[in-house]
């Protein structure tokens, strides 16, 4: 990791906000340096695979794109040469509504122009990374506290501290106001707002089932 070195843009977060921003950094001539706390990058992007055959068998995280609605997301498809296809929603679906009762067959209302990612969505966050250059992501690297020193902004790390002249924090408001520390520290109108704001899909998780035949 570049120490104490200076860094044109440094941006917090490689899930697929932080990728696209550092694409979009780099298409524009700019330097751009991610760190990332976790040991992997895609953030809530969690696609797997077969480990045989290494086709996609689903996504933990995000599933579903919309292109008819999403103009934005129709656009970054297509730059990323990103194929989808249609979700599969006929008939009725195997829904367990209570702890209490066996599983049942339920007709659930499909969404309308519901579409996958053909490999699965991690496709997004391969055709991302492989966009950009070499030494460009720092991985395992949380950062603990951000400090304002004027013309340059500090990163602190555990043993290290990298100084860049502008930044780009990629990560969910809630989890950034509550996990990094500032200095100086954020109003308490900022750190409520930043609270507020409500972190898509937080509450849930999902399990995948691979079933040996279709039924
Ligand atoms: C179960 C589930 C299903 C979903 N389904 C859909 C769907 O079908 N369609 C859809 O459009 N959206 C869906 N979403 C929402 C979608 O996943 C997110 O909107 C999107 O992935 C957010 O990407 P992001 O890069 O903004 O944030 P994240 O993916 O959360 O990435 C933030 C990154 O910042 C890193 N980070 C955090 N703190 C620090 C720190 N201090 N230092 C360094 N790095 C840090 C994290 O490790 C993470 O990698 C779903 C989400 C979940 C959880």
């Amino acid at each position: 990791m570049p120490s104490n070195s200076d860094i044109d843009i440094a941006v917090i977060g490689a899930g697929l906000s932080g990728l696209a921003a550092a694409n979009l950094l780099k298409d524009a001539g700019r330097q751009v340096q991610l760190y990332e706390a976790a040991s992997k990058v895609g953030g809530r992007i969690q696609s797997f695979f077969d480990p045989l055959t290494d086709q996609p068998l689903g996504d933990r995280g995000p599933t579903w794109v919309w292109p008819e609605y999403q103009p934005a997301i129709s656009k970054w498809l297509k730059h990323l040469k990103a194929d989808v296809f249609e979700q599969y929603a006929q008939g009725p679906s195997v829904v367990e509504t209570s702890l209490d009762q066996p599983a049942g067959a339920m007709h659930l209302p499909a969404q309308h122009g519901s579409m996958r990612i053909a490999g699965g969505t991690a496709r997004l966050i391969d055709e991302l990374l492989s966009r950009l250059p070499a030494n460009t992501i720092y991985t395992d690297r949380p950062v603990q506290k951000i400090e304002d020193a004027g013309n340059q902004i500090l990163l602190h790390f555990e043993d290290d501290i990298v100084r860049a002249h502008q930044l780009i924090i990629a990560v969910p408001p809630r989890i950034a106001a509550h996990t990094i520390e500032w200095q100086p520290s954020l109003t308490a109108q900022l750190t409520q707002s930043l609270h507020a704001l409500a972190t898509s899909m937080a509450p849930h998780t999902k399990a995948v089932i691979v079933y040996a035949r279709a039924f």
